[in-house]
């Protein structure tokens, strides 16, 4: 106890240093942190790492630097083998393996930050029923995919029920702030709703086998599709964000239509540069289940729905796009016009 006192007071450890919750991401756990001393994140992160002050704005979730954990490893007593199961970085050698240092988003993250385009603002999602037992942000909830909580079955939510702005952990309700609320991030930085006030919806059974799939590749950090098994998972989501991508374009409504009659985004979206990751959570989870389904019987399944509705190649993939080989070589083998007219001779 007494070595504690001198370590808070001498200034090496903070003076509030729990750790965080098992599955918590480490933004979450930094700004529950920062409100237990009485600041917001920023100005906590500001102060405390002043070489590194504009790292917050960055993502400590996907690539934290390891001078940063170090750091908060010694200020919070915290192992830094620990800390760093609470970012991305502890997959990333399987999801980046030629490319360790690049800071860049993979696109089947969704951004911590509130990045704004012209008909969506994107923020953070959580379970309401998670949120009302423990106030924090989990980590898996940042993949693209995960849209539903296995544990309550529920969807999760990413927006405020009452003034519809996206959920963050970067930002804090300022009368909350004010006296150090120590469950902020169950609020509303915008308005002060009580998320866990909030109604949760029941997922459909297709919703949570999508999200239990792609969650056990994430942590598993391979997974299986129909009879190929892959190295490494990210090479799966790069590849079924593309599947993603081209169920949006209007040359596959009829497929999307296979699978979710009712979908209609273009009541509510501009269908110029669509992609899954700009469609709320409510179009996006219909674009996600159908997603799933084609990869039903992989690859039967999907030639067969091509052959059907008379897509090839070019409707899946466009020339810029870096394709993992498992959806590449059977797009190119068999969705190839030359290939398709060889096998009809
Ligand atoms: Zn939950
Ligand atoms: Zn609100």
């Amino acid at each position: 106890m007494q070595s504690w006192l001198e370590l808070s007071i001498s200034g090496k450890i903070w003076p509030v240093h729990f750790p965080p919750f098992h599955d918590e991401a480490l933004t979450s756990w930094f700004s529950r942190l920062a409100l237990f001393h009485f600041q917001v994140p920023s100005t906590f992160f500001m102060y405390n790492m002043p070489l590194r002050s504009d790292s917050w704005k960055q993502d400590l979730d996907v690539a934290c630097s390891e001078d940063i954990l170090r750091q908060l490893s010694q200020k919070c007593s915290q192992p830094y083998d620990k800390l760093i199961q609470h970012t991305f970085n502890y997959w990333r050698s399987r999801f980046d393996p030629y490319d360790g240092v690049s800071t860049a988003l993979p696109r089947w993250i969704t951004p911590t930050l509130i990045r704004r385009n012209t008909v969506h603002h994107h923020g953070c999602k959580l379970c309401i029923l998670c949120l009302r037992q423990r106030p924090y942000l989990k980590l898996d909830t940042r993949l693209l995919f995960n849209i539903a909580c296995p544990i309550h079955k529920v969807l999760l939510t990413e927006k405020c029920g009452r003034c519809n702005y996206p959920i963050s952990s970067h930002r804090v309700f300022p009368p909350l702030f004010q006296v150090g609320q120590v469950d902020a991030l169950a609020f509303c930085h915008n308005c002060g709703n009580d998320f866990r006030l909030e109604k949760s919806r029941i997922a459909s059974k297709d919703e949570i086998n999508l999200v239990r799939f792609c969650l056990d590749s994430l942590y598993k950090g391979h997974c299986r599709v129909g009879n190929v098994s892959l190295q490494y998972s990210h090479l799966f989501f790069e590849g079924f964000r593309l599947i993603c991508r081209s169920l949006l374009r209007p040359r596959q409504r009829e497929v999307m239509n296979h699978f979710a009659p009712k979908f209609d985004p273009s009541t509510h979206y501009s269908l110029r540069n669509q992609e899954i990751e700009f469609l709320a959570l409510d179009d996006a989870r219909q674009v996600l289940v159908a997603a799933m389904r084609l990869l039903d019987d992989w690859p039967i399944g999907f030639l067969q729905l091509n052959r059907k509705y008379g897509l090839s190649h070019s409707d899946w993939i466009m020339p810029r796009d870096i394709v993992p080989y498992w959806f590449g070589s059977v797009a190119k083998e068999h969705l190839r016009k030359a290939n398709i007219t060889a096998k009809r001779r």
